[in-house]
């Protein structure tokens, strides 16, 4: 492999790849909740509220502090349970996960035990290629298109190996013979 050869000229005219909010600006983890989720939500908590206030049959005049904080606490619950789908809706995209089995896992199971799993199992985020702004898995030891290097791995295996590393720990190489240490070189571009 030729490691002097990463394709840098190219990184300057080639952000223009197309862009995807969710995985271009991982900070932006409250915007990735969707309109219709919000909507829905607002929608959920007032329904809540005519529900106790309107349609259940008038308090007993010593429980009426209690209706309201039935109907308060039930309203929250029901709406944050909705922007949490909203939310897993858009987040289960940029990690490369099926969205239609997660959103029916959420959805079905009872109690949100299907949010809890969903938390539980998620893959980390994708990222982007520095050089070509392919998206990639966490796992890529190398850009799937511009060989661009994202990991420290060994120079003789290519299996990763860790930054204070002087032999590789799978096949034994010296790391300091890499031509440019292979180790360093993401941190060094
Ligand atoms: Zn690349
Ligand atoms: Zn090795």
């Amino acid at each position: 492999m030729n490691w002097d050869a990463p394709n840098f000229a190219r990184s300057a005219n080639s952000r223009t790849a197309h862009t995807r909010p969710d995985v271009d600006k991982p900070e932006s983890d409250l915007r990735l909740i969707p309109w219709w989720s919000v909507a829905l939500s607002a929608l959920v908590f007032f329904a809540i509220q005519i529900l106790f206030h309107r349609i259940m049959p008038p308090p007993h005049p010593g429980t009426a502090a209690m209706r309201w904080i039935m109907s308060y606490s039930w309203g929250t619950a029901l709406a944050s349970y909705m922007l949490l789908i909203g939310y897993i809706s858009r987040d289960v995209k940029r990690r490369n996960m099926s969205g239609a089995v997660w959103m029916l896992m959420v959805l079905l199971m009872p109690a949100g035990i299907g949010a809890v799993v969903y938390f539980l199992l998620r893959q980390p985020v994708m990222t982007r290629c520095p050089s070509c702004r392919t998206e990639l898995a966490h796992d890529f030891h190398f850009c799937p298109q511009c060989s661009f290097q994202l990991a420290p791995v060994c120079g003789q295996c290519f299996r990763g190996v860790h930054i204070t590393d002087v032999f590789c720990v799978q096949c034994g190489h010296d790391l300091a013979q890499d031509s440019m240490p292979a180790r360093l070189r993401s941190y060094t571009d």
